[in-house]
């Protein structure tokens, strides 16, 4: 089932989403980052730059007010994340409920009385 989270606060405000936590449930949502380094070949002398690839934690990002929903459970295995929710930064909204009660007839207003009580 996926969450459903709410800024309650007035800021904005980022999140790390480390890979222990969040990747727990088998499916890794790091981020790749290429680092670059310049290296010498030891025996040519010759320079060049080699690139790697690197994986790095996510991050969420939710502006003032901003509900983000479809997320996966484990955010809430996330330490930032749970204690966001339990400072009550973030909530839960809860899913909406069909009422079964059907609703009530609006009652017809009764016409306003014309002997208004005025200054005499
Ligand atoms: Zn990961």
């Amino acid at each position: 089932m996926a969450k459903s989270l709410t800024n309650r606060s007035r800021r904005a405000q980022i999140y790390n989403l480390p890979h222990q936590s969040y990747c727990s449930d088998g499916t890794c949502r790091c981020v790749g980052v290429k680092q670059h380094a310049i290296v010498r070949d030891n025996r040519s002398g010759a320079v060049g730059v080699a690139v790697r690839e690197k994986r790095l934690g996510a991050s969420i990002h939710f502006s003032a007010g901003e509900s983000k929903a479809d997320l996966p459970d484990t955010i809430t295995k996330c330490p930032e994340i749970a204690g966001a929710l339990a400072r009550r930064e973030l909530i839960e909204p809860k899913p909406a409920t069909k009422t079964t009660e059907p609703k009530r007839p609006v009652e017809a207003k009764k016409p306003v009385s014309e002997t208004a009580v005025g200054p005499k």
